[in-house]
């Protein structure tokens, strides 16, 4: 093992949503800190993802492969590079409902409330708006939670079928909006990401961050009375490394921040590190995510990123008083890259446009995506089978989620039906698929906070309850799922524990 010859003040592993936000709020506190990253920066070309390419089946899956619920082995879609996932995502960043904070009455249970409410999380709502950029407009999104003013940067102009297709939404009752996006208004790399926000900061000249890619932390190691994490084990290149800090702050996504606790067992915390509570790795939640499609009248150009927004059913709908999801419209086909992860929704399309390419399909698709959230459920969860990574994971929460696809479709039916549409064409059917067990991006849970050490890992500052000088400050903290992306409750939670960490360590 080579022993790192210096003590930094913290250890950050991970650069995605949370590692590279955190990282970049660091920077100019003097601290003295390493970030820690198994991938490597991802080439231009490949973060450009509007192209065919998308589908090759190997594209953003890392060479590991998972088992999962049936005990096969899968190839998960995750982005193992700096800036994680946030290189590949569709940028939307959309707040939690206030009441998603308090404990949202879902069709079979009730979620578990977050500990802290909408009203502490707001400002740190605002600092990650600002910080990402993100362009978009309040007052039309009827489920919009308070905020103090409109977005800084107004919305990203959409394609104009998209426009027409927004009129046709709103004369059938629905009040679609502008997506809020991050945007960085670079012409080579236009979308926001955590290594454009978030890393690129923490490397400002003369800081006092170091950044290591190529460096994948397997487990973390602790003092004789189990503590205190002494040290950071982590595989460059074929070679065990130790690195070593005061404070560690473990961001390597749901999945694999549990990973590494779990790998870290010892006498002392036999089922894993900060592990006393039996919750590490459990309630592991991954959204319900279907993709719906439609026939667009015209060809577009199938690379456009996501656009309009719909939450008219996400408190219920005629009949139905529980909560079922969110729409939104999917990117362009050949830029969303979840898309390319549904194939038997491209092969329905073939089946009703026979002789075409993956281009003129994607050319005639507009692609919609229905997501509701999930409960935690002690039983989905991530554990080790010996040195790999087992996801156990069934949704709940189905008949909201088949409710609000079945609803989604009869409202496209009328918009086609409507005659002043003429961007979208009748279908006899709309092709659909659920998003398969590959698709993790969006995952959360498996390390929750709480106040209560005896069902949470974390308490609500991301303070391990167990081990001192340990923080996680991850999706893996959500104690329940949001009914939008996760993205911007990461970021924000994350500049949230960054100044908790700031604060606990001057
Ligand atoms: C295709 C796609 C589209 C998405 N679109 C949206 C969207 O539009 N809006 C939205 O809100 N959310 C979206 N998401 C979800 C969003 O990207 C995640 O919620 C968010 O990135 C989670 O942040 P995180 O920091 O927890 O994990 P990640 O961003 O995944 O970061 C984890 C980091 O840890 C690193 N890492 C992992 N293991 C180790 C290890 N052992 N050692 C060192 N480093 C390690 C990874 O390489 C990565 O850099 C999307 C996800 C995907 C995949």
């Amino acid at each position: 093992m080579i022993i790192d010859d210096i003590t930094y003040d913290i250890i950050v592993v991970g650069t995605g949503a949370a590692g590279g936000t955190l990282a970049g709020d660091l920077a100019g506190s003097g601290l003295k800190v390493l970030v820690l990253e198994r991938g490597v920066q991802l080439p231009i070309e490949e973060q450009n993802v509007a192209d065919v390419g998308l589908f090759r089946k190997d594209r953003y899956h890392p060479k590991e492969q998972w088992f999962g619920t049936d005990g096969d082995p899968f190839s998960p879609q995750t982005l193992y590079a700096l800036g994680g996932n946030t290189k590949i995502w569709g940028g939307v960043l959309e707040r939690m409902r206030e009441q998603e904070f308090e404990g949202l009455a879902l069709q079979e249970a009730h979620a578990p409330a977050w500990g802290l409410g909408y009203g502490e999380m707001a400002p740190w709502y605002t600092q990650a708006e600002d910080r990402y950029r993100v362009h978009g407009r309040s007052g039309v999104d009827p489920t919009e939670p308070n905020r103090q003013g409109d977005y800084g940067l107004a919305p990203k102009p959409i394609e104009p079928f998209m426009e027409e297709l927004r009129l046709a939404l709103q004369r059938h009752g629905t009040h679609p909006y502008d997506l809020p996006l991050s945007w960085s208004q670079s012409p080579v790399d236009p979308s926001g990401d955590a290594e454009l926000f978030g890393v690129d900061r923490a490397l400002e000249p003369k800081g006092t961050i170091t950044v290591r890619t190529g460096t994948e932390v397997t487990r973390l190691h602790v003092n004789p009375s189990g503590t205190e994490v002494r040290g950071v084990e982590a595989n460059v290149a074929g070679q065990n490394w130790l690195f070593m800090a005061h404070h560690v702050v473990l961001a390597a996504g749901a999945i694999n921040t549990a990973a590494i606790l779990l790998r870290s067992a010892t006498d002392h915390h036999p089922r894993g590190l900060s592990n006393g509570s039996d919750q590490v790795g459990r309630n592991l939640m991954n959204p319900q995510l279907t993709s719906i499609l439609q026939l667009a009248a015209e060809p577009n150009s199938g690379r456009y990123p996501r656009s309009l927004g719909v939450s008219d059913f996400l408190w219920g709908d005629k009949n139905v008083s529980f909560p079922l999801g969110t729409l939104q419209t999917g990117g362009g086909v050949l830029q969303d890259a979840l898309f390319s992860e549904s194939p038997p929704v491209l092969s329905l399309v073939t089946k009703l446009l026979p002789n075409m390419g993956l281009e003129q399909l994607a050319a005639r698709s507009v692609s919609w995506w229905a997501l509701s959230p999930v409960l935690p459920d002690r039983h989905n969860r991530v554990s080790l089978r010996g040195d790999r990574i087992q996801v156990n994971y069934l949704h709940n929460n189905r008949e909201a989620h088949d409710r609000l696809v079945y609803r989604w479709v009869d409202t496209l039916k009328e918009v086609e039906a409507d005659p002043l549409t003429h961007v979208v064409k009748t279908a006899p059917t709309h092709p659909r698929g659920e998003a398969p067990l590959s698709v993790v991006g969006y995952a959360c849970g498996t390390c929750r906070m709480g106040v209560n050490p005896a069902t949470s890992v974390v308490d609500l500052k991301g303070r391990s309850h167990e081990v001192a000088n340990l923080t996680i400050a991850d999706a893996s903290m959500f104690p329940s799922c949001p009914a939008v992306g996760p993205g911007l409750t990461v970021i924000a939670n994350a500049l949230r524990i960054a100044a908790e960490l700031k604060a606990l360590i001057r």
